[in-house]
């Protein structure tokens, strides 16, 4: 069997629908091909019609599934369909944070272009008046954080008798934060007949019984599988680094310039970004090309060649685009985003670790990216491990390591060096012979150095729902937020399952503690197994970790009386989680 001949989930289950055949006006979809989007992610295949009849939904996706389009678009289609616009918002999105009003806002101005959509952000911090005077002129979409929505509501300044649907984005975060109350005020007083979208990464009881009382009938989409995938686990070394989006970029260069892969595939999510990136990454000095699902196969298989014959070493691609495509030669696979389905993890990884090869799969997470990452990892049923970013120091212990190998070749081989001699004995009688070989090496490395060589990627830790470092204060949320330059290492195995518990130790990066010391003290010193610990957070002078509840006080006890590398700290339940 060919490899390509392999089932592939995701093909199935992308030929189901396109754009074209959601029911989505045409305007959208003109919209929509404007930013480069090829298909619909499979909760959005799911979601839209849905959504379009009018049914209630209750969606399972994480932030990276393509969730907000998913209720996004159906919102917009119906602004479409309208002859004379309200002043009174005909939908409500609600979110737990001001960075996702404001991102979810971001959104809907994007894909509402076609229906000159009017959407207002509407979160705590803000001066009060500005949102006032833009309610009072009209808006269409309101995407409100719950408690700034009740503030709003008593001030009789947001009206909800014209809506006609009601989102609730990321409703176990929001429950999470403590707005159970607000949530229900808000939907105690929308209309009957309104349509209610419910999203939420998880669906614990308190998100179903949130939707029995306030869904009708919903349909409930979920992208997620249980399980792992049975079967062949290729060889694939697989490597998460959590960078901002900001600094993707930066992160990409820094993982090229360390693996220096011989044939590499970034995987973008859209045909806009696969151009963008392909224009930056040669004007930085990589050979990169375009691989788009528009392209015919003729010139398809034009780069495919030129990735064979190495005149090509990257090449950034849609899903789409690298569909069929037959590349026994990649090295290197890497997720410039995460995924907007773990089959479609699956999918790119497979392509490399080929033939009994050592593969390597990258992928760029961005901080609120850890769910789907998650989805991933019960998906494929392996934990992926998030590492720093390679530092400059690597990055220089790498060059110094490749000019190494080249000088000892080059000696061994000795082919022309004679030639060279001359320069060595007239500058013999200046300098001794170890001086002259160090300048020498300099200027090879000087010569290999790039731009932004000498900065350090900042990295970022993932945006958890409680305690993220990223999300800054939140009065709403009354959580006391971590302290930033803190590093957040991913649980095993999905971690704990159920109550777990947070424990602060006075040991952290300062004293060389690292991620590993804390496991296994607790592996070796408890009840515990390596797999029960959740997240661990190193700090310059403290770390956290998170436990199962049940074994808190078991693991303190331990940890008072261990050492970790060398040092005796103290540790007790962490007051903040
Ligand atoms: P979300 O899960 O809604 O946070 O979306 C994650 C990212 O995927 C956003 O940057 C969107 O612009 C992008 N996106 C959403 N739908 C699609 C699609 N069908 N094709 C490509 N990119 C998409």
């Amino acid at each position: 069997m060919k490899p390509d001949d392999r089932p592939d989930t995701l093909e199935t289950a992308a030929a189901v629908l396109s754009f074209d055949e959601l029911g989505l006006n045409p305007t959208i979809l003109g919209v929509l091909d404007d930013l480069g989007y090829e298909e619909p992610t499979p909760i959005q295949q799911a979601a839209i019609p849905l959504a379009l009849t009018g049914s209630d939904v209750l969606g399972q996706a994480a932030t990276g599934t393509g969730k907000t389009a998913a209720f996004a678009l159906p919102l917009v289609h119906r602004l479409t369909t309208v002859q004379e616009r309200s002043d009174a918002p005909s939908s409500l999105v609600l979110v737990p944070t001001r960075e996702l009003a404001m991102q979810v806002s971001e959104a809907i101005h994007t894909y509402g272009q076609a229906a000159d959509t009017r959407v207002l952000p509407v979160y705590g911090g803000q001066p009060i008046g500005r949102q006032l005077r833009r309610l009072a002129r009209g808006v269409d979409v309101v995407v409100a954080t719950p408690g700034r929505a009740i503030d709003h509501l008593s001030r009789g300044s947001l009206r909800l008798d014209e809506l006609q649907t009601v989102v609730l984005d990321e409703a176990d975060e929001m429950l999470d934060m403590g707005f159970a109350e607000e949530l229900e005020a808000i939907l105690s007083g929308v209309p009957e007949s309104v349509q209610t979208m419910l999203f939420s990464a998880t669906m614990p009881a308190r998100i179903t019984t949130l939707a029995g009382a306030h869904l009708t009938d919903p349909v409930r989409v979920t992208i997620e599988q249980d399980g792992p995938t049975a079967g062949n686990t290729p060889q694939i070394r697989e490597v998460v680094y959590v960078v901002s989006r900001h600094h993707k970029l930066q992160a990409l260069a820094r993982v090229l310039d360390v693996e220096e892969p011989e044939a590499a595939i970034v995987f973008c999510r859209t045909r806009k970004d696969v151009d963008e990136l392909t224009h930056t990454m040669n004007g930085r000095g990589y050979r990169a090309e375009a691989l788009h699902g528009g392209m015919t196969q003729e010139q398809r298989d034009r780069v495919m060649g030129h990735l064979r014959s190495g005149a090509t070493e990257l090449l950034i691609a849609t899903d789409v685009a690298a569909r069929g495509l037959d590349i026994d030669a990649l090295t290197h696979v890497i997720n410039h985003s995460v995924p907007s389905a773990p089959e479609s993890y699956v999918h790119r990884i497979g392509r490399v670790g080929r033939a009994g090869r050592e593969g390597v799969a990258v992928t760029l997470v961005a901080p609120r990216e850890h769910r789907a990452l998650r989805t991933i990892e019960r998906h494929t049923g392996r934990t992926m491990q998030i590492e720093p970013v390679p530092t400059v120091a690597d990055l220089r212990a790498k060059r110094l390591e490749m000019i190494r190998a080249s000088l000892r070749e080059a000696m061994l081989i000795g082919e022309d060096l004679d030639s060279f001699r001359p320069v060595v004995e007239s500058l013999g009688e200046e300098f001794d012979t170890v001086q002259m070989a160090l300048a020498a090496i300099k200027l090879l490395h000087d010569e290999t150095a790039g731009e932004g060589d000498d900065r350090e990627v900042p990295t970022a830790t993932l945006d958890r729902a409680r305690g993220a470092a990223t999300k800054g204060p939140s009065k709403q949320s009354g959580r006391t937020p971590r302290k930033p330059n803190s590093r957040l290492y991913g649980t095993a195995d999905g971690g704990p399952g159920g109550d777990t518990t947070s424990i602060w130790i006075s040991l952290g990066r300062d004293s060389g503690v690292r991620p590993k010391d804390l496991v296994g003290a607790i592996a070796g010193e408890t009840s515990l197994q390596g797999r029960d610990v959740g997240s661990i957070q190193i700090n310059a002078r403290f770390s956290l970790v998170e436990v199962p509840t049940r074994a808190a006080q078991e693991v303190i006890t331990a940890l008072n009386r261990t050492r970790l590398r060398g040092n005796r700290g103290k540790a007790r339940l962490d007051r903040v989680g």
